[in-house]
């Protein structure tokens, strides 16, 4: 990817196709969203992974920890970061000091928690991915592209890292499981916490129908995360700002920047979208 020497400040826009729709799907995603907030403590007291980092305000926080503790769990602070509106931001928001601020914490099996403690210290991605349960192709990508790289979009990557069609040099169709289709990641909707390595990541649908599957809780907000994943959306990148666009919704945020266009479409499921976005 063609990337100019500048970035733009992290900002998110969300602009709904009208409010009939925001009427309905905006306490959807709002629902989809806790739920995926709850998942994450419940995947480590079920052993689908050893811990989980969370950011959590001070209530939040004592919660976890009363829940934790009944579980056998311990709950670390690591940092304090700045609140932002925003369900996803690129960047943390620093603390300044005073004012309301989120809480790092991770959430550890007793066992697991030095551990994390001591890769956090040495920043050691891939024992903390390895904690958190990411797949190990995923964690080599974000050391590659979010680290190394200095990618803060890492939509192109994950084209290119697919078996796509590429019709041209800037312009993929991609195709793959629903659970690595983080394109509405801005919006909060997302299947798994990690930034997958492509979009047909084979160990993220593992590892996110695992998740989704937990207890089997949930089952309205899976049903609902299934059908706005399966909608087919176009991401384009230009000038530092990416466009995402869906059926019910646009995302206008800051992306790389780039002298000329790039796009990624992913294919939703046609017959299906046509039939419940106005009908559920
Ligand atoms: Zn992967």
């Amino acid at each position: 990817m063609n990337r100019l020497s500048f970035q733009l400040p992290d900002f998110t826009r969300i602009v709904w196709v009208s409010d009939y729709i925001k009427s309905i799907w905006l306490e959807r995603i709002t629902r989809i969203c806790n739920a995926f907030s709850k998942l994450e403590v419940i995947s480590v007291v079920e052993d689908l992974r050893r811990c989980a980092l969370l950011l959590l305000d001070t209530k939040q926080r004592n919660t976890i920890s009363e829940y934790g503790k009944k579980h056998g769990l311990v709950s670390l602070p690591i940092s304090r970061v700045g609140i932002t509106k925003q369900q996803y931001s690129v960047e943390e928001i620093p603390y300044l000091g005073y004012g309301p601020y989120r809480t790092r914490t991770v959430l550890a099996k007793k066992k697991y928690a030095n551990d994390f403690m001591e890769a956090w210290q040495c920043n050691d991605q891939r024992i903390i991915g390895t904690l958190l349960g990411y797949p190990t192709c995923c964690t080599e990508f974000f050391i590659n592209t979010w680290l190394d790289g200095c990618f803060k979009d890492t939509t192109w990557p994950m084209a290119i890292g697919t078996c796509s069609t590429q019709i041209e040099e800037k312009y993929s169709e991609v195709i793959g499981p629903r659970e690595a289709n983080i394109l509405w990641r801005w919006t909060g909707v997302r299947a798994v916490p990690h930034l997958p390595c492509s979009f047909n990541c084979f160990k993220t649908a593992l590892f996110g129908k695992a998740l989704w599957n937990l207890k089997n809780t949930f089952n309205k907000e899976r049903e609902w995360l299934h059908q706005i994943l399966d909608l087919q959306v176009e991401w384009s990148c230009l000038h530092g700002i990416a466009i995402i666009l869906t059926p019910i919704l646009k995302v206008i945020t800051r992306s790389e920047a780039t002298p000329t266009k790039y796009t990624v479409i992913r294919h939703g499921n046609k017959c299906l979208q046509e039939s419940w976005i106005n009908n559920n």
